[in-house]
Protein backbone atom coordinates (compact mmCIF):
# COMPACT_ATOMS: atom_id res chain seq x y z
CA UNK A 1 0.00 0.00 0.00
CA UNK A 2 2.90 2.22 0.76
CA UNK A 3 4.87 1.66 -2.07
CA UNK A 4 1.77 1.91 -4.21
CA UNK A 5 1.36 5.27 -2.95
CA UNK A 6 5.19 6.24 -3.38
CA UNK A 7 4.87 4.66 -6.91
CA UNK A 8 1.55 7.12 -7.62
CA UNK A 9 3.32 10.14 -6.00
CA UNK A 10 6.51 9.46 -8.42
CA UNK A 11 5.13 9.10 -11.50
CA UNK A 12 3.01 12.46 -10.66
CA UNK A 13 5.83 14.39 -10.38
CA UNK A 14 7.21 13.23 -13.47
CA UNK A 15 4.35 13.62 -15.46
CA UNK A 16 4.09 17.45 -14.07
CA UNK A 17 7.65 17.78 -14.98
CA UNK A 18 7.13 16.56 -18.27
CA UNK A 19 4.09 19.05 -18.61
CA UNK A 20 6.58 21.81 -17.21
CA UNK A 21 9.02 20.65 -19.86
CA UNK A 22 6.71 20.84 -22.40
CA UNK A 23 4.32 24.35 -21.50
CA UNK A 24 6.93 25.86 -18.68
CA UNK A 25 4.82 28.01 -16.19
CA UNK A 26 5.13 31.37 -17.29
CA UNK A 27 4.67 34.81 -15.26
CA UNK A 28 1.41 36.32 -16.37
CA UNK A 29 3.01 39.87 -16.38
CA UNK A 30 6.03 39.37 -18.98
CA UNK A 31 6.11 36.15 -19.64
CA UNK A 32 9.40 34.96 -18.19
CA UNK A 33 9.81 31.38 -17.36
CA UNK A 34 9.27 30.66 -13.50
CA UNK A 35 9.04 27.44 -11.48
CA UNK A 36 5.73 26.09 -10.76
CA UNK A 37 5.50 27.42 -7.08
CA UNK A 38 6.16 30.88 -8.11
CA UNK A 39 3.45 33.03 -8.86
CA UNK A 40 5.55 36.04 -10.81
CA UNK A 41 8.82 36.37 -11.56
CA UNK A 42 10.70 38.61 -8.95
CA UNK A 43 10.71 41.54 -11.46
CA UNK A 44 7.70 42.01 -11.68
CA UNK A 45 6.81 41.34 -7.85
CA UNK A 46 9.22 44.23 -6.87
CA UNK A 47 6.70 46.75 -9.31
CA UNK A 48 3.65 46.34 -7.62
CA UNK A 49 2.33 48.90 -5.24
CA UNK A 50 1.29 47.21 -2.02
CA UNK A 51 -0.75 49.47 -0.06
CA UNK A 52 1.36 49.88 3.05
CA UNK A 53 1.58 52.01 6.39
CA UNK A 54 -0.85 53.95 8.09
CA UNK A 55 -4.25 54.00 6.58
CA UNK A 56 -8.11 55.64 7.53
CA UNK A 57 -9.48 52.93 9.39
CA UNK A 58 -12.81 53.51 7.25
CA UNK A 59 -11.59 53.47 3.30
CA UNK A 60 -8.35 52.31 4.03
CA UNK A 61 -6.38 55.40 2.51
CA UNK A 62 -2.88 55.48 2.99
CA UNK A 63 -2.44 58.51 5.42
CA UNK A 64 0.58 60.67 6.16
CA UNK A 65 3.38 58.84 8.64
CA UNK A 66 2.58 61.43 10.89
CA UNK A 67 -0.58 59.98 11.45
CA UNK A 68 0.57 56.96 13.83
CA UNK A 69 1.91 59.30 16.61
CA UNK A 70 -2.05 59.92 17.21
CA UNK A 71 -4.15 57.06 19.12
CA UNK A 72 -7.32 58.08 17.76
CA UNK A 73 -8.88 56.02 15.44
CA UNK A 74 -7.05 57.85 12.08
CA UNK A 75 -9.68 58.93 9.28
CA UNK A 76 -8.44 60.42 5.87
CA UNK A 77 -9.94 64.09 4.88
CA UNK A 78 -12.79 62.66 3.37
CA UNK A 79 -14.11 60.31 6.03
CA UNK A 80 -13.85 62.81 8.00
CA UNK A 81 -16.61 64.96 5.84
CA UNK A 82 -18.88 62.48 5.24
CA UNK A 83 -19.85 58.72 6.11
CA UNK A 84 -20.06 56.16 3.48
CA UNK A 85 -22.50 53.64 3.08
CA UNK A 86 -20.26 50.96 3.45
CA UNK A 87 -18.17 50.65 7.04
CA UNK A 88 -14.56 49.76 6.09
CA UNK A 89 -12.40 49.08 2.86
CA UNK A 90 -9.38 47.29 2.32
CA UNK A 91 -7.19 47.01 -0.54
CA UNK A 92 -3.89 44.89 -1.18
CA UNK A 93 -1.90 47.51 -3.42
CA UNK A 94 -2.92 50.92 -6.51
CA UNK A 95 -4.90 49.73 -9.45
CA UNK A 96 -2.35 50.61 -12.02
CA UNK A 97 -0.64 49.39 -15.73
CA UNK A 98 0.83 46.74 -13.65
CA UNK A 99 -1.75 45.09 -11.64
CA UNK A 100 -4.82 46.06 -13.81
CA UNK A 101 -2.99 43.84 -16.32
CA UNK A 102 -3.11 40.93 -13.74
CA UNK A 103 -6.20 41.32 -12.90
CA UNK A 104 -8.03 41.43 -15.90
CA UNK A 105 -6.04 38.08 -16.60
CA UNK A 106 -7.54 36.75 -13.82
CA UNK A 107 -11.27 38.10 -14.83
CA UNK A 108 -11.00 37.70 -18.53
CA UNK A 109 -8.29 35.08 -19.44
CA UNK A 110 -9.14 31.82 -17.20
CA UNK A 111 -6.24 32.45 -15.39
CA UNK A 112 -8.20 31.17 -12.05
CA UNK A 113 -5.35 30.09 -10.70
CA UNK A 114 -4.06 33.73 -9.57
CA UNK A 115 -6.39 33.69 -7.12
CA UNK A 116 -4.04 31.96 -5.21
CA UNK A 117 -1.73 34.81 -5.30
CA UNK A 118 -4.34 37.65 -5.13
CA UNK A 119 -5.99 35.71 -1.55
CA UNK A 120 -3.03 35.56 0.09
CA UNK A 121 -2.39 39.14 0.29
CA UNK A 122 -5.92 40.00 0.52
CA UNK A 123 -5.75 37.62 3.97
CA UNK A 124 -3.04 40.58 5.11
CA UNK A 125 -5.05 43.15 3.68
CA UNK A 126 -8.11 42.46 5.40
CA UNK A 127 -6.68 41.34 8.77
CA UNK A 128 -8.22 43.68 10.94
CA UNK A 129 -11.96 42.93 9.54
CA UNK A 130 -12.37 39.17 9.97
CA UNK A 131 -12.52 38.99 13.62
CA UNK A 132 -16.10 40.64 13.46
CA UNK A 133 -17.20 39.29 10.13
CA UNK A 134 -20.09 37.08 10.34
CA UNK A 135 -20.73 36.12 6.97
CA UNK A 136 -18.57 36.71 2.98
CA UNK A 137 -20.33 37.62 0.00
CA UNK A 138 -18.83 38.25 -3.42
CA UNK A 139 -20.33 40.88 -5.82
CA UNK A 140 -22.44 39.99 -7.56
CA UNK A 141 -22.59 39.66 -11.67
CA UNK A 142 -25.55 39.47 -13.40
CA UNK A 143 -26.58 36.06 -15.22
CA UNK A 144 -25.93 37.25 -18.78
CA UNK A 145 -22.62 38.37 -18.27
CA UNK A 146 -21.52 34.87 -16.02
CA UNK A 147 -22.99 32.62 -18.61
CA UNK A 148 -20.52 34.88 -21.56
CA UNK A 149 -17.49 34.62 -18.65
CA UNK A 150 -18.05 31.64 -17.28
CA UNK A 151 -17.06 32.55 -13.84
CA UNK A 152 -17.24 35.32 -11.26
CA UNK A 153 -13.81 36.47 -10.05
CA UNK A 154 -15.13 38.17 -7.08
CA UNK A 155 -17.21 34.77 -5.93
CA UNK A 156 -14.14 32.83 -6.43
CA UNK A 157 -12.14 34.97 -4.00
CA UNK A 158 -14.99 35.13 -1.50
CA UNK A 159 -15.71 31.72 -1.42
CA UNK A 160 -11.59 30.98 -0.81
CA UNK A 161 -11.58 33.82 1.92
CA UNK A 162 -14.33 32.41 3.67
CA UNK A 163 -12.77 29.36 4.15
CA UNK A 164 -9.56 30.54 4.87
CA UNK A 165 -11.13 32.31 8.04
CA UNK A 166 -13.37 29.94 9.07
CA UNK A 167 -16.64 32.23 8.24
CA UNK A 168 -19.67 31.13 6.20
CA UNK A 169 -19.72 31.86 2.38
CA UNK A 170 -23.10 32.54 0.34
CA UNK A 171 -23.35 33.29 -3.11
CA UNK A 172 -27.43 33.53 -3.66
CA UNK A 173 -28.06 36.47 -0.75
CA UNK A 174 -26.99 39.77 -2.72
CA UNK A 175 -28.20 39.66 -6.58
CA UNK A 176 -28.09 41.84 -9.45
CA UNK A 177 -31.36 42.57 -10.80
CA UNK A 178 -30.25 44.13 -14.00
CA UNK A 179 -27.39 44.28 -16.15
CA UNK A 180 -25.20 47.34 -16.21
CA UNK A 181 -23.13 49.14 -18.17
CA UNK A 182 -19.21 48.27 -17.82
CA UNK A 183 -17.63 50.89 -15.32
CA UNK A 184 -14.58 51.41 -16.66
CA UNK A 185 -13.99 54.73 -18.58
CA UNK A 186 -17.18 56.55 -16.51
CA UNK A 187 -17.03 59.33 -14.33
CA UNK A 188 -17.95 59.57 -10.61
CA UNK A 189 -21.69 60.53 -10.74
CA UNK A 190 -22.05 58.42 -14.02
CA UNK A 191 -20.88 55.49 -12.42
CA UNK A 192 -23.16 56.39 -9.12
CA UNK A 193 -26.30 56.25 -11.64
CA UNK A 194 -25.34 53.24 -13.71
CA UNK A 195 -25.40 51.08 -10.51
CA UNK A 196 -28.38 52.35 -8.69
CA UNK A 197 -30.91 50.11 -7.35
CA UNK A 198 -29.06 47.37 -9.60
CA UNK A 199 -28.48 45.44 -6.57
CA UNK A 200 -31.21 43.65 -3.99
CA UNK A 201 -30.97 40.77 -1.06
CA UNK A 202 -32.89 37.68 -1.40
CA UNK A 203 -33.16 35.50 2.09
CA UNK A 204 -32.68 38.60 4.01
CA UNK A 205 -33.09 36.54 7.36
CA UNK A 206 -29.36 35.23 6.71
CA UNK A 207 -28.03 39.06 7.01
CA UNK A 208 -30.02 40.49 9.57
CA UNK A 209 -28.08 41.79 12.36
CA UNK A 210 -24.56 40.80 10.80
CA UNK A 211 -21.82 41.89 10.04
CA UNK A 212 -21.31 41.26 5.63
CA UNK A 213 -17.21 40.85 4.38
CA UNK A 214 -18.32 42.23 0.47
CA UNK A 215 -15.09 40.88 -1.88
CA UNK A 216 -14.58 42.27 -5.33
CA UNK A 217 -11.94 42.52 -7.07
CA UNK A 218 -11.30 46.18 -7.36
CA UNK A 219 -12.36 49.57 -5.81
CA UNK A 220 -12.71 52.35 -8.46
CA UNK A 221 -14.77 55.13 -6.96
CA UNK A 222 -16.17 52.73 -4.84
CA UNK A 223 -20.31 53.41 -6.39
CA UNK A 224 -20.49 49.55 -6.99
CA UNK A 225 -19.94 48.85 -2.93
CA UNK A 226 -21.70 51.43 -2.05
CA UNK A 227 -25.19 49.99 -3.93
CA UNK A 228 -24.60 47.30 -2.30
CA UNK A 229 -23.86 48.15 0.86
CA UNK A 230 -26.84 50.84 0.56
CA UNK A 231 -28.80 47.40 -0.57
CA UNK A 232 -27.70 44.86 2.30
CA UNK A 233 -28.40 47.37 4.58
CA UNK A 234 -31.76 48.26 3.61
CA UNK A 235 -32.12 44.45 4.56
CA UNK A 236 -31.37 44.62 8.30
CA UNK A 237 -27.42 43.91 8.13
CA UNK A 238 -25.66 45.50 10.71
CA UNK A 239 -22.08 46.76 8.84
CA UNK A 240 -21.23 45.93 5.41
CA UNK A 241 -16.83 45.83 4.99
CA UNK A 242 -15.38 45.44 1.55
CA UNK A 243 -12.21 44.03 1.30
CA UNK A 244 -10.69 43.99 -2.87
CA UNK A 245 -7.61 43.23 -4.79
CA UNK A 246 -6.73 46.61 -5.81
CA UNK A 247 -7.94 50.12 -5.66
CA UNK A 248 -7.66 53.08 -7.67
CA UNK A 249 -5.24 55.73 -6.78
CA UNK A 250 -7.60 58.58 -8.45
CA UNK A 251 -11.85 59.19 -8.57
CA UNK A 252 -12.29 59.59 -5.02
CA UNK A 253 -15.37 60.53 -4.61
ZN1 LIG B 1 7.58 38.96 -14.86
ZN1 LIG C 1 -11.11 57.41 4.62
Amino acid sequence: MRNTSKLTAFFKKQILNLIDFLFPPQCPYCDAVIQRSQIMCDTCFHKIHFITGPICARCGWPLPITAVESDEKMLCAKCLKKRKKYDKARAVFFYDTFSRFAILKFKNADRTDLRRFFVHYMLQAGQDLFEKTDIVLPVPMYWTRKAKRKYNQAAILAEEIARKIHKPYAANILVKVRNTHSQENKSGLERIKNVRNAFDVKHKEQIFGKIILLIDDVLTTGSTAQACAKALKKNGAKAVYVLTIARSRHNRY
